[in-house]
């Protein structure tokens, strides 16, 4: 039989139809997975009894004919998104082992489906970086690992010719794999990881600056950030409100996109939320990309820029082209401003919305002589270096005499950076293609150490999107020279989330799909 977990989750779907399998089968599957994963460090909390509960509730209602999108489907869950009564901690100490009394709407759209939840994901503390190595867990191990490529000679393999007097003995390449641990991007880090080495067909994600592109592009796998207001924020611990948005992680476009149906809509009660149907996103898939206008970015080919990204951007292009789409050079350029303009807004927002953290409304208190110095105590214990950071920087930039200077001027900016895309749309452009990442992974503990600056660079093709509120997608499209997945993000107007489905899949259709060697088990 074939290992249940490297199914898509569309190949699922259709199995549990025909009564390939059950879902409690699928479900058993990914918990044996995810025990022999734990290296990987992508689960924070695994949900066994909870899994085959609903896995089991979802096997009676497909035998009743009555399947939801993602019926019988088991789903890994960041631990941002509040499940209730099961354990919620942003992956910082300070939520301790806090315990919502509430779902968040985007899980209980996942549940209202059908789907399963086998636990919750490792992320960045309060989804504050680039890389997962801010959790409180501990980082996130990428699947991927680095090539060390090599020729050995197959024993054994003697190819004596007829007459026996010449041996010719083959030569095989093999890869070897260094074993240095690589970040899987963040903050989303754990979300990515498990997706990517088949620990749950999909999962959640957040993206504020780049949460879910970045981490999707450092493992191989496609990940959405949708429109701002498209996915309802309600229920997911806030890191900068008027960035975040919540989006789906799989291995293909077409799973992302039969997630994305389950986890879009309005809700009443977040107000940003907005009131558009939801289209059924797996009918973009396929369909022809003919006439699109796609634009590249001029300001995107950075200083210092990689050849490997450079190549990988040209062939992207070249696949869209091939499939009948028109490229057009196109100017965004505000573009150099987004990256600083991001690092005073997402922290302001942060600051406000770390506020609530003061030891009496949630999880952990430290006591002091006084009220003050308990706020005080709690926040200084249950924090983390980068959102202590965060924290400070923000309410910096908040603070009289510095507002107008940095807060206002960042505003001022965002405006603008949304005005570059406007434009461009307006000229007809469909959808803009970039880079998703500046790099591959790169190694545990290898960035951002000395200057936290390093790290924020990760960014630099992202956060754009989310100071403009647009939707963006990351697809895998290729490998560097060591071996290691390479994604290009494709940006598209206010909630056609369709198009960049459309597109994206004529990028995995020419590039293949990736899969990590499997060595953690
Ligand atoms: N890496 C960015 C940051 O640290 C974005 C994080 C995110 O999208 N949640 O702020």
């Amino acid at each position: 039989m074939t290992d249940l977990t490297s199914l898509t989750l569309a190949e699922a779907k259709a199995g549990l139809a025909n009564k390939s399998f059950t879902s409690l089968e699928l479900t058993d599957a990914h918990l044996a997975a995810m025990e022999k994963a734990r290296a990987l460090n992508a689960y924070v909390l695994e949900t066994p009894d909870q899994a085959r509960a609903m896995a089991k509730e979802a096997d009676a209602r497909l035998a009743k004919g009555e399947a939801g999108n993602l019926e019988g489907i088991p789903l890994g869950i960041k631990d941002l998104f509040a499940t209730k009564d099961v354990r919620l901690t942003a992956c910082s100490k300070i939520l301790d082992d806090f315990k919502p009394p509430y779902e968040s709407t985007v899980t209980s759209q996942l549940w209202r489906d059908g789907a399963v939840m086998l636990g919750k994901l490792n992320n960045d503390e309060f989804a504050m970086g680039s890389s997962n190595e801010t959790s409180a867990f501990g980082p996130v191990v990428n699947p991927w690992r680095r090539e060390k490529t090599g020729f050995i000679r197959a024993p054994e393999q003697d190819l004596t010719n007829k007459e026996g007097s010449v041996h010719w003995q083959m030569m095989r390449p093999t890869v070897e794999y260094d074993p240095t641990p690589l970040v899987p991007g963040g903050s989303s880090g754990g979300s990515a990881s498990a997706v990517a080495a088949g620990l749950c067909f999909g999962a959640t994600g957040t993206d504020t600056g780049g949460s879910i592109r970045q981490p999707a592009a450092f493992t191989g796998i496609t990940g959405l950030k949708p429109t701002y207001g498209r996915c309802s924020r309600w229920g997911i611990v806030a890191f900068a409100s008027s960035l975040d948005q919540a989006g789906p992680f799989a291995r293909t476009v077409r799973d992302t996109a039969i997630l994305m149906r389950s986890m879009a809509g309005h809700d009443p009660k977040d107000t940003t939320s907005v009131d558009l149907p939801v289209p059924d996103y797996e009918a973009a898939i396929g369909k022809s990309v003919k006439g699109m206008k796609i634009g590249i970015p001029k300001e995107y080919r950075i200083e210092g820029m990689s050849a490997e990204i450079e190549k990988l951007w040209a062939q992207g292009a070249q696949w869209l082209k091939a499939a009948g789409a028109e490229l057009v050079e196109i100017s965004l350029p505000h573009t150099k401003y987004a990256l600083p303009a991001y690092y005073v807004v997402a922290p302001a927002e942060a600051s406000s919305n770390l506020a609530r953290y003061d030891g009496v409304r949630y999880g952990a208190r430290v006591d002091g002589r006084n009220i003050v110095e308990m706020y005080e105590n709690t926040r200084a214990a249950g924090f983390g270096p980068e959102v202590r950071r965060r924290i400070m920087i923000g309410t910096y930039v908040l603070s009289a005499g510095y507002y107008d200077a940095y807060y206002l001027r960042a505003q001022k900016v965002r405006t603008l950076i949304k005005q570059d895309f406007e434009e461009v749309f307006a000229q007809g452009v469909n959808a803009i293609l970039t880079p998703a990442t500046p790099s591959a992974a790169f190694g545990i503990g290898e960035k951002g150490k000395a200057d936290p600056i390093e790290m924020y660079l990760n960014d630099i093709f992202t956060v754009t999107v989310n100071m403009a509120g647009l939707p963006g997608i990351a697809v895998p499209a290729g490998k560097d020279a060591q071996g290691l997945p390479l994604g290009l993000q494709l940006i598209g107007r206010p909630f056609d989330e369709e198009t960049l489905f459309s597109l994206g899949d004529v990028i995995e259709q020419s590039a293949g799909r990736f899969t990590p060697a499997h060595w953690w088990a």
